[in-house]
C-alpha cells in the first residue's frame, strides 16, 4: 500500500453484456481506473520497476510516446510522484486525450501520423530523440520494455482468474503494444492452457496486412511493427476489425447496453458479436474495455 492515489489503479469490476447467445459474456471495465484507461497498469510498473533499477531518478523527467493513453497514465503518475512528463502522439489523437494530458501538467508534441513506426517524423521516433537530449530522463518505451506485458501477467490476468472462478474459457482484448492480451494471456493460459486468448487488431495495421499498413482512425489498437511485448505464443488468433465495424459498435454499445467505450473497446466489442456463433452455452468470455467513449466524444462517433 502506497496509500495514495496509485492504490486505486487495478481491481476494476467485471460486468455482464446481455449479447444474444447463451454464453456468458462479460466486460471488464479498465476505463474505471483512476487515469481513465487499462494503461494505468502498464504505466505505474515501467515507472516503478525503472526506479527500482535507478533509471528512473528524483526530479527526473518521462518522455514517452503514445496513443494518448499511456501518456495520460504517466502524466497522472509524474504528478503524483513529482516527475516532469513529455509525452509525443501522432496527430490523430482526440482533443479530449491532449487536453487531458495538459491537465495534469505534461508537455504534448504532436506529430504527423506515419504508416510506418521508423519514419523520424512518426511520435516514436520523435520521443527517442527527444530523450536523448533531455538530461536526467528516463523513456518507458512501452513497445520494447517487458514490464508492460508483466503488469497485465501479475494484476489484470489474476483479477479476471478470480472474477470469473477460474470459469473463463476466451479471453479478447485490444493489441496495441500487445501487452494487454500476451500478459494477461500468458497468465490465464498457465491456469488452463485450454483458455483461449484472442487478440483482436485493426485490419489495415502493420501486422494485419503483412506489413504493408494503411493509416486508420481508430486509436489504442492495431499492430503496427513487431514488437517484444506481442507474445504471440500466447495467443491463438488474431481478429482483425475494420474502423467501419470498430467505430461502428460505439453508437450500438452506448444506446443499447449503456456502455460508453472508446475507439478500441468498439473493435473489441464488434469481434466478440462475431464470434458469438462459435460459443456454446457454458463458454465464459470476457473483453477487455481499455478506455471511456469520453476520450472521443468531438469525434461525433457516437
Ligand atoms: N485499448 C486502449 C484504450 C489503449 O489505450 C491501448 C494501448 N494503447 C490498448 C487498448 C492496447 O493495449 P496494449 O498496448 O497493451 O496492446
Amino acid at each position: 500500500m502506497r496509500g495514495n492515489l496509485l492504490d486505486a489503479i487495478g481491481n476494476t469490476p467485471l460486468a455482464k453484456i446481455p449479447f444474444d447467445t447463451l454464453a456468458g459474456i462479460f466486460a471488464k471495465l479498465e476505463y474505471l481506473n483512476p487515469g481513465g484507461s487499462i494503461k494505468d497498469r502498464s504505466a505505474l510498473f515501467m515507472i516503478e520497476e525503472a526506479e527500482k533499477e535507478g533509471l528512473l531518478k528524483p526530479g527526473g523527467t518521462i518522455v514517452e510516446a503514445s496513443s494518448g493513453n499511456q501518456g495520460i497514465a504517466i502524466a497522472m503518475i509524474g504528478a503524483i510522484k513529482g516527475y516532469k512528463v513529455i509525452i509525443t502522439v501522432s496527430e490523430k489523437v482526440s482533443e479530449e486525450k491532449i487536453k487531458t494530458l495538459k491537465a495534469y501538467g505534461a508537455e504534448v508534441i504532436i506529430c504527423p501520423s506515419t504508416d510506418f513506426i521508423e519514419d523520424p517524423k512518426n511520435y516514436h521516433s520523435q520521443a527517442v530523440a527527444i530523450q536523448k537530449k533531455t538530461p536526467n530522463s528516463f523513456m518507458p518505451n512501452q513497445y520494447f520494455n517487458l514490464s508492460n506485458p508483466k503488469a497485465h501477467y501479475m494484476t489484470l490476468g489474476p483479477e479476471i482468474w478470480r472474477q470469473t472462478n477460474g470459469k473463463i474459457t476466451h479471453y479478447f482484448a485490444a493489441a496495441g503494444t500487445g501487452g494487454t492480451i500476451s500478459g494477461a494471456g500468458k497468465f490465464l493460459k498457465e491456469q488452463n492452457p485450454k483458455i483461449k486468448v484472442i487478440a483482436v487488431d485493426v485490419d489495415t495495421s502493420f501486422h494485419a496486412t503483412g506489413g504493408n499498413p494503411k493509416s486508420y482512425k481508430m486509436e489504442g489498437i492495431g499492430i503496427d511493427f513487431k514488437s517484444p511485448c506481442l507474445d504471440e505464443s500466447v495467443i491463438d488468433e488474431f481478429l482483425p476489425v475494420s474502423d467501419k465495424h470498430g467505430l461502428g459498435m460505439l453508437k450500438i454499445m452506448a444506446s443499447k447496453y449503456g456502455f460508453l467505450i472508446g475507439t478500441s473497446s468498439g473493435a473489441v466489442a464488434y469481434a466478440v458479436q462475431s464470434y458469438l456463433d462459435k460459443l456454446e452455452k457454458d463458454d465464459l468470455a470476457v473483453m477487455i474495455f481499455g478506455d471511456s467513449g469520453r476520450a472521443y466524444l468531438s469525434k461525433d462517433y457516437y
